[in-house]
C-alpha cells in the first residue's frame, strides 16, 4: 500500500535529503496522503484539540471583537474570512454571537481558506445557511471590500526551515535516510548570513509563513480590514531554538515518526509577522497572551451573564496563564480604520 512515509523515502532516494519545510509540506499537505487532507484531526478521537473546540465563548468573543472593530470603522460592506477553519466551530460561534449586530450579517459574505476536503465537508455542515465560499490559498480572497480575517492555529501549521550551528558554521537541518532506510535528521550547506551563535543553536525561519503574511498585509493595506491571528508562539527577537513538534493521539512523538499520521507544528514568530506588517504600512496590536486578550475583551463578564456553570471549566482552560492562556498569543494587524479591542490591558504581556 502506498504510504506517505514511502513517498518521502522515495523522494529522498531520488532527490537527496529534503529541508524541513518540504517534509512538513508533504506530511501535512500531500494532495492524496497528507495529514490534514485525509482526516479530521481534532477532538478526543483525533490527535489534538483547539480553543474553539474547548469553549463556545472563544468564537463568541472573537465575533464581538471583530463586529466592534467593524462598527467603529463605519460598518461597511465587507468579506469575513477564516484561515484554516477546522470543524467550522469558531465561525459558527462567531456568527451566532453577532447575529443581532445591526446589518453585520447582511453586509458580510463568508470565505474559508481550507485545503482539507475532510474538513471542508464538516465546515459545510456546520455553516449551512451562510453559503461560504472556499479557497485553497489567501491569494483568491476577493479584493473589492475590507476583509475581517480570523486565524486560530493556522500559522503554526505552515512549514518552517531550520538552521543549526555546527562545527563548520551554520548548516540547514534536513531529513535524510540512514543505512537501514530510516528517516533521520542531518545537515547540509546553507548560504544564509546568520551571526555567531553557540554550537548546536537552532534558528527557525518560514518563507511560507512570511509569504502568506506579506500577501495578507498587502491586501489589508489596499482594501482595509484586520487580521486577528491567535497561535502558540513567541514575540521576541531572541531565537527560541527547536520548536518543531509532532503530536499523535494527544501525545508528543518524534517529528520523523508517524509521518503523515501525526500533526506537525512550530511556534509562530509574532515578532517576524509584526515586522512584515509594519513594513507593509499596517498597524500592529499585540501580541498579548490569550489570557490577557480574552480577559480584556470581557470573557469573565460574558461567562457570568450566560449563567451556565457548565461553561466555567472551558473558559478556565483557555485563560489559565500556566496553560493555554499563557502559551497562546493574539495579534491584530489592521489598516488605519480598523482596530481591535482586547489589546489595551496593562497586563497584556
Ligand atoms: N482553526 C481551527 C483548526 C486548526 S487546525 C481550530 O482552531 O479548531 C489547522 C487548520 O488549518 C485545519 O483546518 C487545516 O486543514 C488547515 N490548514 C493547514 N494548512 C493549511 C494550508 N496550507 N492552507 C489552508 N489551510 C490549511
Amino acid at each position: 500500500m502506498e504510504t506517505l512515509e514511502g513517498l518521502v523515502k522515495a523522494h529522498i532516494r531520488t532527490h537527496g535529503p529534503m529541508d524541513i519545510a518540504t517534509y512538513m509540506g508533504m506530511a501535512l499537505g500531500h494532495p492524496r496522503l497528507g495529514y490534514y487532507i485525509t482526516r479530521d484531526p481534532l477532538g478526543a478521537a483525533g490527535d489534538f484539540t483547539t480553543a474553539p473546540e474547548i469553549s463556545q465563548l472563544f468564537g463568541e468573543m472573537i465575533g464581538l471583537c471583530l463586529a466592534d472593530a467593524w462598527l467603529r470603522a463605519g460598518g461597511p460592506t465587507f468579506h469575513m474570512a477564516e484561515l484554516g477553519p477546522g470543524r467550522g466551530t469558531l465561525m459558527a460561534d462567531l456568527l451566532r454571537a453577532t447575529r443581532h449586530v445591526p446589518h453585520f450579517h447582511e453586509r458580510m459574505d463568508l470565505h474559508l481558506v481550507e485545503t482539507s476536503p475532510a474538513l471542508r465537508a464538516k465546515q459545510k455542515d456546520v455553516l449551512t445557511g451562510h453559503e461560504p465560499r472556499w479557497h485553497d490559498t489567501v491569494e483568491t480572497l476577493p479584493a473589492d471590500a475590507p476583509l475581517l480575517i480570523v486565524a486560530n492555529e493556522f500559522f503554526d501549521a505552515l512549514p518552517i526551515r531550520q538552521a543549526v550551528m555546527t562545527a563548520v558554521g551554520w548548516q540547514e537541518r534536513v531529513v535524510g535516510l540512514d543505512g537501514a532506510e530510516n528517516l533521520i535528521f542531518g545537515t547540509r550547506a546553507l548560504p544564509l548570513p546568520l551571526g555567531p551563535a553557540p554550537l548546536g543553536s537552532i534558528h527557525e525561519f518560514s518563507p511560507v509563513r512570511e509569504h502568506v503574511t506579506q500577501a495578507l498585509c498587502a491586501r489589508l493595506a489596499a482594501q482595509g480590514g484586520v487580521l486577528l491571528a491567535i497561535d502558540y508562539g513567541h514575540d521576541t527577537s531572541r531565537p527560541l531554538g527547536d520548536t518543531l513538534q509532532a503530536v499523535y493521539r494527544h501525545a508528543p512523538c518524534h517529528p520523523l515518526s508517524h509521518t503523515g499520521n501525526a500533526d506537525l507544528t512550530s511556534h509562530v514568530d509574532f515578532a517576524a509577522m509584526a515586522h512584515i506588517a509594519r513594513a507593509s504600512g499596517c498597524r500592529v496590536q499585540g501580541s498579548v497572551t490569550q489570557k490577557a486578550f480574552l480577559e480584556t475583551l470581557g470573557i469573565g463578564a460574558r461567562l457570568s451573564a450566560l449563567k451556565a456553570p457548565q461553561l466555567d471549566s472551558g473558559v478556565q482552560r483557555l485563560t489559565d496563564g500556566k496553560g493555554m492562556g499563557g502559551l497562546f498569543r493574539a495579534m491584530a494587524i489592521g489598516s488605519s480604520a480598523f482596530s481591535c479591542a482586547g489589546f489595551d490591558s496593562l497586563s497584556g504581556t
